[in-house]
């Protein structure tokens, strides 16, 4: 099994709040890891460090053995690692279609929302991956007008756009109806093995990170507290005295 993402005493304050301190994790190629922990305790810090959104104060951070810990957000999109956020970051007065091609206009100079100026097996893909995630039939509907859950059923698609060889997904499933959840969880795991999608998902729904995620790290006030299998974190009483003590709601 080889590494994708290898993080090795990390460390990034924000102040005098350390919001990562010394953290070492790996993600494995082909699988999906799940991160969990209380409110506050680091986990999107480490991914905002990982896709280069902020430079980070110590420590190494390697995406197939190579150095990207001084790079910055479109050189390490470049290299197939992106993220998706906790908010979702769609336009909500454009249709479906145009947020999947928006979210590769950088790879296509001098088109923006045209969409007649895509080429046309870009938009082929776009309805390909919208059909994916179950929202061809409303592929032409202004995206502000879906569901919360359709939005980021949209997002993980506009992320597929863009061939990702590991996706970072900040709580996915926060906000979404829980008779949404299963189908949502469908797709990821889909998105994991017919496309070989590495994900490394940060969840606070216990049950969802436990059926998706096999090798689960737990963190707390910015320390990696445990990892192991999920069965092992269910019963890993610091991570439940981690939960329990802290303002995890
Ligand atoms: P989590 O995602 O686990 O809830 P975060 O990584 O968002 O936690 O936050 C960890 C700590 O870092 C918190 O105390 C938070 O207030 C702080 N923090 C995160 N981002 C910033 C920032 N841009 N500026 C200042 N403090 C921040
Ligand atoms: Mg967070």
């Amino acid at each position: 099994m080889s590494e994708m993402i290898e993080i090795e005493g990390v460390t990034k304050a924000f102040g005098g709040i350390v919001a990562n301190d010394k953290i070492t994790l790996d993600v494995p190629e082909g699988r999906i890891t799940g991160l969990i922990g209380p409110n506050g305790s680091g986990k999107t810090t480490l991914f905002n460090s990982i896709v280069g959104y902020h430079p980070i104060d110590s420590g190494s951070i390697r995406f197939e053995g190579k150095e990207i810990s001084k790079l910055r957000v479109p050189g390490i999109a470049r290299l197939g690692l992106l993220r998706t956020f906790q908010q979702t970051r769609i336009y909500s007065k454009m249709d479906c279609v145009n947020n999947m091609l928006i979210s590769v206009s950088h790879r296509h100079e001098g088109v923006r929302d045209m969409f007649s100026k895509y080429p046309p097996e870009v938009t082929e893909r776009a309805e390909v991956l919208l059909e994916y995630v179950g929202l061809y039939q409303k592929r032409r509907l202004i995206s502000g007008d879906l569901s919360f859950g359709q939005q980021k059923l949209l997002e993980f698609a506009m992320a597929l756009m863009n061939e990702p060889r590991v996706l970072l997904l900040d709580e996915p499933t926060a906000g979404i109806n829980p008779t949404l959840i299963n189908g949502l969880i469908d797709r990821l795991k889909r998105a994991n093995q017919e496309m070989g999608v590495t994900l490394f998902v940060i969840e606070h729904n216990m049950p969802v990170i436990m059926n998706l995620a096999e090798h689960i790290y737990c963190l707390a006030n910015g320390r990696l507290l445990a990892e192991g299998p999920p069965e092992k974190i269910q019963k890993d009483k610091r991570v439940i005295e981690a939960y329990l003590g802290g303002h995890y709601t």
